[in-house]
């Protein structure tokens, strides 16, 4: 075919989480049942209530367009949240709602990076930063921190092209929470280059220990800061898609018209839904942590037992990503093809993985006991 598709689109790397998912899911059709700990789409049923809520809305009438930027009642919730949370105001006019947090990312991108533009990306680090920065027509460059924040390494990956900075914590895959004293770090070599930071807060609410530093929360930050969030992980709610932006004062307006030409606005019912399900965090959101924290530790323990692999309890997340003594991409495909169990190797999430597998914890408690048995029998070896 002569006609060829953008480079844009073409060149990407598929999604590493996705695509495993989908073949999860075509061998369950197929009739082979395959463990998954491999998608960060936590087992919980959403809350009766919220769906209510989002049937209430519909027949209601609120099956139309609706405010591009989100409900006005859904933004001052938010607001509340993140006031709660991090300490940090927002004015609901600083903040816009998007169809999950992924979109919320590809929002934020899309409203600093120009053509030729560079953008830090963690390492390890989720799957869609760098895709994401590439979309833009920015180029994405890796900054490895697996366990710590190496500033030389940082001074030395900017150039007069680098435009902003992306990063995640609590982190995926690791479940690391980076400390006050790192974030400061962080936002001072933002301000010393003039960087935007793009802050990924999704899996805030699944803190296990300590506290959970925020970078729109240091000194100065608010200004440079684009917080992206969603209601995914916190409600077990990734398929409902609401996700949100709390923006630097002043950049809603312009980054909205992205908004304006591309989805319009979230549905309506949708957003009923998430200002139903915000009411309920303190009922809801503790059950969910302890129900994690107790999966994390069940498996660190149990993991820690067999040869080869080292594993510790992360701060935050449903995440493990134990170290293995052999080539990770070849421990994941040995537990895919030999004792269907689906992981993610840590390389996926970039070289600075390498060496670790990916387990989400978000499989029934039966489902994951027998994925440890399986794994406790075979070991790392085919
Ligand atoms: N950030 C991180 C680090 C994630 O792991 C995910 C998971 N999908 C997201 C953002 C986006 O989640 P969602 O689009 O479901 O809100
Ligand atoms: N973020 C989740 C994961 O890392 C879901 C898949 C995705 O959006 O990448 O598994």
């Amino acid at each position: 075919m002569s006609r060829k598709l953008a480079e844009r689109v073409a060149s990407l790397k598929p999604s590493a989480t996705v695509e495993m998912t989908e073949r999860v899911r075509a061998a369950r059709l197929s009739g082979r049942k395959i463990i998954p700990l491999s998608s960060g789409d936590p087992n919980i049923e959403t809350d009766p209530r919220i769906i209510v809520a989002a049937e209430r809305a519909m027949r209601a009438g609120d099956t139309h367009y609706g405010p591009a930027q989100g409900l006005p009642a859904l933004r001052e919730a938010i607001v509340r949240r993140e006031a709660l949370r991090s300490g940090v105001n927002y004015d609901p006019a600083d903040v816009i709602v998007t169809p999950g947090g992924k979109f919320a990312l590809l929002t934020a991108l899309m409203g600093i990076v120009e053509a030729g533009d560079e953008v830090l990306v963690p390492e390890p680090g989720w799957v869609s930063y760098g895709p994401c920065v590439r979309l833009c027509g920015g180029t994405p460059l890796a900054l490895s921190m697996l366990d710590h924040i190496d500033e030389e390494l940082l001074e030395s990956r900017v150039s007069a092209r680098t435009k902003a900075l992306v990063l995640n914590s609590p982190v995926n895959p690791t479940g690391r929470v980076f400390s006050a004293q790192e974030i400061a770090h962080i936002v001072g070599f933002a301000e010393r280059h003039d960087l935007w930071i793009v802050f990924d807060q999704v899996y805030s609410d699944l803190l296990h220990e300590g506290i959970f530093p925020a970078a729109q929360a240091a000194p100065g930050a608010q200004e440079r800061v684009l917080v992206v969030d969603s209601l995914s992980k916190t409600f077990g709610m990734t398929g409902w898609r609401l996700g949100y932006l709390a923006l630097p004062k002043g950049t809603a307006k312009t980054i909205l018209k992205f908004i304006q030409h591309s989805i319009y606005c979230v549905p309506g019912f949708i957003q009923s839904a998430a200002i139903e399900a915000l009411s309920l965090y303190d009922e809801l959101v503790p059950g969910y942590r302890r129900m994690f924290r107790h999966r994390l530790d069940h498996a660190t323990e149990r993991l820690s037992a067999v040869d080869g692999i080292a594993c510790r309890r992360p701060q935050a997340s449903f995440y493990l990503f134990p170290s293995v003594a052999a080539d990770d991409v070849e421990v994941a495909r040995h537990w895919l093809e030999n004792i269907d169990v689906a992981t993610l190797p840590g390389s996926s999430f970039g070289s600075a993985g390498a060496g670790h597998i990916r387990m989400s914890l978000t499989c029934s408690e039966t489902d994951l006991d027998e994925a440890l048995d399986r794994i406790s029998r075979v070991g790392l070896a085919a």
